[in-house]
């Protein structure tokens, strides 16, 4: 509990307390009134501020509002009748219950997902005596000189001393466009580094962290709201005022005909207080924050409520291959040059590959093993889809597929090689190859198989290495179609293909780990990314992130998605059936305020508890 909600419910205890006190006081006319305005005011009078604030802002119609009307009516009709006014505090009362039970509800699922960003944490290559050491981006001092490889979130704020780049400034700027940069250019902490590797002369310590960054990502998101969300707004903006003027009909023309207007009026004002659509607004959005918070539980990042609708309605899975399905872990397995020694080849390209994120570049790195004197390599840049390309001790290397390498005016060694053959060219001549072999993921086969089970009609594979290297693995795991060869655009291309197929009723997701990945990443209805092994700009591209990189979480996401979107229409059923027999039994007298007040809150605690089964989620439920 935060102290907010430690001093309301401090406050309700303390005004029921009174209120049951109050009922042993003999104290008659102005003064029980007076005396009955204390507990009101402890409990209500933040409900009274809210009502003032929201009128002078034009907001006429919201809830508050509705509570202050039915529990100001509901002092006169005891100022008038009984000179009772125990109902117009209890109203006031167990509304503050309602909302007490609320914003708990939302700081647990709030806790559950902060504590999911954690796992994630960020970093900085920092250059130290020419060695680079990756550190926590607090330790940064200003003026240090950082390395920002494609793919990798730019962790502090800086000045490009070397390097060319594009960079994805959409998480702050929202600018779609990438922003070039080249040698004195400022970059800010937070844009995406996508082609280039930069260095970094840093202008400021390190402020705001990812963690901060991505809740705040996270709340506007959720602003944008899902379907039944907009829905009820939607309705509520009709259904206040509708009720209004229901209410003043109901207190003014039947006794205009037959009298008894203080009956009437009773009856309007209970009307308005059952009515007042509490359980509706508080139990739907909940019930997608809860949601959120128990996908987070399973280890799956949902970065804004309207993609569990979207997630509960996928019938068509496009997986990228490396990285995704596979481990992206590749064994070097052969070297073969064509001029140079097998050392030199294996150098060569683990001194281009020295800066990549790329899971094919790490494996060459690992396979040379030794320290990379970075001092000797300049100009990196990365086509992704394609390879690198640096200059090395002065001279022009690629590394990269055979596509690319025709590209640029190389012709390639054909070999049939069992896995990716990754080829070098050195000053434009070709050097060699080297043969590098990836694993599927253990998993991968019963992610796919439980995606179909669950009744997803379509699972593809893209990749962008070859059909012999794709095959086998799309062989392995069982997905339909494959689709090898593709550069990000193709991707995209794919994707948009697949997403206008007629056929289709629901939702397709999309995959990924890569940079590479993100434009398909964007395009798709949902995008979902590999929370370890995932690029920096594939997770900021995505919808959804997968934290440990297990392609069975996808499943286990789609049936939670699943459970918060029918426990969404259990809640929206329950507040209106509830809503519309209490208004009938209003408007003919058949029930007093008190039972309105039971119902309201009644169905109000109820859906707040529906919902909570959203957050409370094992492996095992889903
Ligand atoms: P996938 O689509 O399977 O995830 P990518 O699109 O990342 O694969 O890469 C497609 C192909 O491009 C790889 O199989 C490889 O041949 C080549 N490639 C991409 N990046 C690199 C790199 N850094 N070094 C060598 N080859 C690369
Ligand atoms: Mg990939």
């Amino acid at each position: 509990m935060n102290p907010k909600q430690k001093q309301l419910l401090f406050r309700i205890i303390i005004a029921a307390v009174l209120t049951v006190v109050l009922q042993f006081v003999p104290v008659t006319g102005v003064w029980r009134l007076v005396l009955y305005l204390i507990p009101y005011l402890l409990v209500g009078y933040s409900v009274v501020r809210k009502a003032v604030r929201h009128i002078a802002e034009g907001e006429l119609f919201d809830e508050n509002f509705l509570m202050v009307i039915a529990t100001v009516g509901a002092f006169v009709l005891g100022w008038l009748s009984t000179g009772d006014y125990t109902e117009a505090v209890a109203v006031m009362l167990f509304f503050q219950v309602g909302e007490w039970f609320e914003s708990y509800a939302v700081g647990k699922s709030r806790r559950s997902i902060v504590r999911l960003m954690d796992i994630r944490p960020d970093y900085a290559h920092v250059e130290r005596d020419g060695a680079i050491v990756t550190v926590e981006p607090e330790e940064v001092a200003v003026g240090s000189v950082i390395v920002v490889q494609p793919g990798e979130r730019v962790p502090l704020d800086g000045i490009v001393v070397e390097g060319v780049s594009s960079l994805n400034t959409g998480a702050l700027t929202g600018e779609s466009v990438p922003r070039e940069v080249t040698a004195g250019d400022t970059v800010a902490g937070g844009y995406i580094n996508l082609t280039g590797v930069l260095r970094l002369r840093t202008t400021k310590v390190f402020g705001e962290s990812t963690v901060a960054k991505i809740l705040a990502l996270m709340e506007t998101a959720s602003a944008r709201k899902a379907k039944p969300e907009a829905f009820i707004t939607r309705f509520a903006r009709v259904y206040t005022p509708a009720v209004c003027a229901a209410a003043l009909a109901l207190a003014v023309l039947p006794p205009l005909f037959g009298g008894g207007w203080e009956t009437w009026l009773y009856r309007a004002l209970s009307f308005l207080v059952i009515s007042c659509p509490c359980a509706l607004v508080i139990g739907v959005p909940l019930t997608f924050f809860a949601g959120m918070g128990g996908a987070g539980k399973l280890g799956v990042l949902v970065k804004g409520s309207h993609y569990l609708e979207a997630l509960a309605r996928t019938d068509r899975v496009v997986f990228d291959k490396t990285g995704t399905l596979t481990q992206g872990v590749f064994e070097v397995t052969a070297v073969c040059p064509v001029s140079l020694s097998r050392e030199q080849l294996l150098e060569y390209a683990a001194l281009a590959e020295s800066a990549t994120s790329h899971p094919i570049g790490k494996s060459l790195q690992r396979a040379w093993g030794k320290p990379l004197d970075l001092a000797r390599v300049h100009n990196i840049q990365e086509i992704s889809g394609g390879g690198v390309s640096a200059s090395v001790d002065g001279r022009q290397v690629l590394v990269g597929n055979t596509a690319w390498l025709q590209r640029q005016g190389i012709v390639p060694a054909s070999c049939e090689a069992a896995g990716t053959v990754v080829h070098v060219a050195i000053d434009g001549t070709y050097a060699g190859y080297l043969v590098v072999s990836d694993v599927v993921k253990p998993t991968a086969p019963a992610a796919v198989a439980a995606l179909k089970a669950m009744g997803v009609t379509r699972t593809v594979m893209l990749t962008g290495d070859t059909a012999a290297a794709a095959q086998p693995i799309a062989d392995a795991v069982g997905v339909d179609t494959v689709y090898s060869q593709l550069l990000p655009t193709h991707k995209v291309e794919k994707v948009e293909e697949l997403l206008g197929d007629p056929s289709a009723k629901g939702t397709l997701a999309f995959v990924g780990d890569g940079i590479n990945d993100a434009p398909a990443l964007s395009r798709a209805d949902i995008g979902v990314a590999m929370g370890v092994l995932g690029s920096d700009a594939a997770i900021e591209a995505a919808d959804v992130v997968l934290m440990d990189d297990d392609p069975r979480k996808l499943g286990r996401a789609i049936r939670a998605a699943r459970r918060s979107l029918r426990i969404v229409y259990q809640n929206i059923a329950l507040a209106l059936g509830v809503k519309v027999a209490c208004l009938l039994l209003g408007a003919l007298g058949l029930t007093n305020l008190w039972l309105a007040v039971f119902a309201d809150v009644g169905v109000m605690v109820l859906a707040v508890l529906n919902a909570m089964r959203a957050l409370f989620i094992t492996e095992r439920t889903v």
